[in-house]
């Protein structure tokens, strides 16, 4: 029998729903029991495939090609456990299957309402997920902040769960105390209306996490028990961390998964935190620093520098630094920059290693071609992650191989001279048609590893499997010529003869992947290529 846990947001977003989901997660898990979660986003879009990350994040993209929200990649990282298209859910997505239902006489010809029918939906998708996953525990997050309208359908969805099953279902609502600087003191008032604002939609809170910059003390907490109608010992401090896998700690010191398994009347099965509080000491006191340049494009809005979109790569940077005893310094290196001044890219020279992520459509291109020039050129530690895997052999193919006019056909597409990166032969026929929703070339796919590489010996292994979210390739007319000039073809997919992974020899550490490594790492499991990206890394400017 599976027990639902559903975190909802009060006050304003941003505060950390995704991961206080995934550590109430880690800390169950941690007690012996299997754990699921669903994430909710209340958006109409059915996925989050065409989504600009600027506006909603990274794409997470599942072992199965679902295109998720960055909270997945939480969930995966916290667990140590992939999860696939049962695990994410939106507003777009529920009523596509209802109104399918409904086309093909699955509703037995009665009218199809949106109370019941749509929460019912989500009801069942959740306990899908329960099952697939045979879950102890589901934790399902609903996505926006309590008081919207536009996830009033997933709060009738708990409700109705809860009313149908009361001994299943515990609610936490994840709350902000603000400490207006002018007025000194932790402010709790925010935090009551919310609690009255899902009180209106049937839902009583039975625990509610009180995000601040600093720890809720016991006065406050037992005014928020007062007012909320929560036993004080369920109002659970949370204050700022420096680094969030410290979260699922602190949680525990507040006791959160011995309360929860108290109010089901259920007890630990173990205790295994050992590992992960381990790895939070070891990085509280890390002092060697490892500097890691990212040139991109998708982090400044405004006045604001955003870096959710590469979200997976910032954290594999930092589980593979960890792992090797380093703390990473990440800077964010605008890739138009070196546009306007090519000379500008020659500050790269400055940084242990430079990753060039993934990316779409041209603005700021050739800025992150000069990048890889520069990586190339001067021996830097170079990762290109899908986008910045395909520039990189734009950059060879021009500048070594004597192909001026290569590109992409993403770029220019009736008229590239030497696509050295072409359309996949099955996106043709797609993109005539505009069907770009969950249509790229998506999740795991093959690769097979050469002998004598640097992916080889990374991965210590002659077979892997990766995730991928890409149209276009590397185009095998071109294969010889950049063999010939030097170029490592060290993984190839088997099954279609695809290039996944490039290298160049005479260089310490020059590899550019069509899949993307990021988001296999875990905090526990860094990734092979990126451990071994840090590791060339710190051997340091001097080495060069
Ligand atoms: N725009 C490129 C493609 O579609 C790269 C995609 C990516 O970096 N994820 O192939």
């Amino acid at each position: 029998m599976a027990r639902y846990i559903f975190v909802a947001g009060g006050v304003m977003s941003g505060i950390g729903k995704g991961v206080a989901t995934a550590s109430i997660g880690k800390i169950l898990q941690s007690k012996g029991f299997r754990v699921s979660c669903v994430k909710i986003d209340p958006y109409i879009n059915v996925d989050a495939g065409t989504m600009n990350p600027l506006e909603h994040g990274e794409i997470f993209v599942t072992d199965d090609g679902t295109e998720a929200d960055q909270d997945l990649g939480n969930y995966e990282r916290f667990l140590g456990r992939p999860f696939s298209k049962v695990n994410y859910m939106t507003t777009g997505k529920v009523y596509d299957s209802v109104i399918q239902r409904e086309r093909n006489l699955g509703y037995k010809g009665r009218c199809v309402e949106v109370v019941p029918d749509i929460p019912q939906e989500v009801i069942s998708r959740i306990q899908r997920a329960a099952r697939t996953d045979k879950a102890d525990f589901v934790l399902i997050e609903i996505g926006g902040t309590v008081g919207e309208y536009q996830n009033m359908l997933f709060l009738e969805a708990a409700r109705m769960l809860k009313t149908k099953n009361p001994d299943q279902v515990f609610f936490v609502l994840l709350s902000y105390l603000p400490i207006p600087p002018n007025v000194g003191e932790m402010k709790t008032k925010p935090t009551q209306t919310a609690v009255r604002t899902l009180n209106a939609t049937g839902i009583q809170a039975d625990m509610i996490i009180a995000r601040a910059e600093q720890s809720v003390d016991a006065p406050r907490k037992r005014k928020i028990s007062v007012f909320c109608n929560v036993s004080p010992e369920y109002v659970i401090s949370a204050p700022d961390v420096k680094f969030i896998y410290e979260i699922p700690v602190n949680f525990e010191k507040e006791r959160v998964g011995e309360k929860i398994l108290k109010n089901f009347g259920m007890k630990a099965k173990k205790q295994d935190m050992r590992a992960w509080k381990a790895l939070v000491r070891k990085v509280r006191s890390l002092k060697k620093t490892v500097k890691i340049g990212i040139v991109g494009k998708y982090f400044e809005i405004g006045d604001f520098t955003l870096t959710d979109a590469y979200l997976s790569v910032i954290e594999a940077i930092k589980h593979a630094s960890w792992a090797l005893a380093r703390k990473p310094e990440i800077t964010w290196l605008s890739s138009e920059k070196y546009i306007k001044n090519p000379n500008a890219a020659q500050e790269l020279k400055n940084f242990d290693g430079i990753i060039v992520p993934g990316g779409f459509g041209t603005r700021g291109v050739e800025g992150k071609t000069k990048a890889s020039e520069v990586c190339r050129k001067n021996s830097i530690p170079y990762l290109g992650l899908c986008f910045g895997m395909q520039l990189a052999v734009i950059e060879f193919a021009r500048n070594v191989c004597g192909l001026k006019r290569a590109s992409s056909a993403e770029f220019y597409p009736s008229h590239t001279i030497d696509p050295v990166i072409d359309l996949m032969e099955e996106q043709k026929a797609l993109l005539e048609e505009k069907k770009y929703g969950a249509t790229m070339r998506l999740g795991e796919y093959r690769c097979k590893l050469k002998k004598g590489t640097l992916a080889r010996l990374a991965y210590g292994k002659e077979e892997i499997r990766e995730r991928h979210r890409h149209r276009y390739e590397l185009n095998n007319k071109y294969r010889e010529i950049l063999e010939k000039k030097g170029m490592v073809m060290s993984g190839v997919n088997p099954e279609r003869n695809l290039v996944e992974i490039i290298e160049l020899a005479n260089h310490p550490f020059f590899v550019g992947t069509q899949f993307h490594p990021e988001f296999k790492s875990r905090p526990l499991a860094p990734h092979p290529l990126f451990l071994s990206f840090i590791e060339a890394a710190t051997r340091g400017r001097k080495a060069r």
